[in-house]
């Protein structure tokens, strides 16, 4: 029983590296979060030996009675955090998770709605070559050219057009809130089941920042690993048992075989901090700091250069830069926020003219950094940063001052005191 860095120093040394890369640079990517230590280590624990296909009380392998306190307890909680009466903490995985709940709703040959993928939506929800494009009919919405919002009446009228089976609400790329309620009556106008997938804004709604689609969805799915905070991972929910008999096999035998119990019980822990004050005050600093950078990216001098925001603001954790009337495009200007030392993703925007490798759009999110700490001080500090790394006659003294201003940033708010090479 030798350490890692005994047994493979090139493993080790990529993820002490990886561990310096997260520490000194700032994280703006909107999926993206720190899964605290003590999800860390539940992990990497002893648990990843374990088989334990079935549920909790049913397994098909002896010696589950400790994993299955850990899943029991994972379930419980995520219940209680969203009111839900039925989960399933077994996904690998978000796409995971949103493949069994489709399993478990529809036939092969059934048709979906959900939103386009180069409006927001996500390659789960019906893209072309994704499991979900292949295997359903798709009709995709799209948001409206004017105010980028999802237009309600259009998913009503391909809803009347296409008669779906299943109606997919959520999103990875919307700066805004979705109507439930409205895709909810839709739904049950042409008998179509809903699925909301509120992966992106799951830790908002743990923190009643955000509008609960448990009420209104037949099912509900999520990831854990962005606004939630935990590992990385996928869950079903529903608010009501009429489906768990269905999901439940759609998840296993369906789809997966054993759960990773190791991760479920990463999950569990990161429930539990997700029920607390701390967490739905850190969620309050990512809200906050998503609407900071939505003001200073659209102050004067941002606008003179060309740069707008998708839908003109946020409600949510993130922001979308639309770039078309810039001068870098996507590709371009997530190099130059690279090399400062702040790591974002290039999007595309609605309607973008350019292809999706190099896209007219960024996605800047905030959880990341809510975690790390920052409050409204530090994010206007770092939007305003943002804000000057994309004018033009940026240059090599431009590219020092503002890698500086990060660096002062980072050491303000230390990521993972504790660990040692990433342990
Ligand atoms: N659903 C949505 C809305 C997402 O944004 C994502 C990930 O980006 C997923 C599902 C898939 O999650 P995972 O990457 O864990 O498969």
């Amino acid at each position: 029983d030798h350490p890692l860095s005994a047994v493979d120093p090139e493993v080790a040394t990529a993820v002490g590296a990886e561990l310096g890369r997260q520490q000194n640079t700032l994280e703006m990517i909107a999926s993206e979060n720190f899964a605290p230590q003590a999800v860390l280590q539940a992990q990497g624990s002893v648990l990843t030996n374990k088989y334990a296909e079935g549920y909790p009380g049913k397994r098909y392998y002896g010696g589950c009675e400790h994993v299955d306190v850990v899943e029991q307890v994972a379930i419980d909680r995520v219940k209680d955090l969203f009111g839900a009466d039925y989960a399933n903490v077994q996904p690998h995985s978000g796409a995971q998770a949103n493949a069994a709940a489709m399993f478990a709703l529809l036939k092969p040959g059934d048709t979906i709605i959900g939103l386009d993928l180069a409006h927001g939506g996500h390659l789960t929800h019906g893209m072309r070559i994704n499991f979900s494009g292949k295997l359903y009919n798709v009709a995709a919405y799209t948001v409206s050219d004017d105010t980028h919002r999802v237009d309600m009446d259009e998913v009503a009228r391909l809803a009347r057009e296409h008669k779906p089976q299943l109606i997919i609400a959520g999103w990875s790329a919307y700066p805004r809130q979705l109507d439930f309620a409205r895709f909810r009556a839709i739904a049950d106008e042409v008998g179509a089941y809903l699925m909301v997938d509120m992966a992106h804004f799951a830790g908002l709604v743990a923190a009643g920042l955000h509008p609960n689609p448990l009420p209104h969805a037949h099912v509900v799915t999520t990831t854990t690993h962005k606004t939630l905070g935990g590992p990385r991972g996928g869950v079903i929910l529903s608010g009501d048992t009429e489906f768990a008999k269905k999901l439940n096999s759609a998840v296993f035998p369906g789809q997966q075989g054993g759960p990773l119990e190791h991760v479920i019980a990463g999950k569990a822990v990161a429930f539990k901090i997700a029920a607390g004050e701390a967490f739905a005050e850190r969620q309050r600093r990512t809200v906050e700091g998503a609407r900071i950078l939505a003001e200073r990216l659209q102050a004067d001098d941002a606008r003179e250069v060309g740069v707008r925001l998708v839908s003109g603001g946020t409600d949510v954790h993130l922001v979308l830069v639309d770039l078309r009337d810039a001068e870098l495009n996507g590709q371009q200007a997530e190099d130059r926020l690279h090399e400062i030392g702040i790591t974002v993703n290039r999007n595309a925007v609605p309607n973008d003219p350019r292809p999706p490798m190099v896209t007219s759009g960024l996605r800047i999110g905030t959880p990341a950094l809510a975690t790390r700490g920052f409050g409204s001080g530090e994010f206007t500090e770092i939007a305003d940063v943002i804000a000057e790394a994309l004018q033009p006659g940026f240059d090599e003294a431009t590219s020092a001052e503002l890698r500086a201003r990060v660096e002062a940033l980072a050491t303000k708010h230390p990521l993972y005191p504790n660990l040692i090479g990433g342990f």
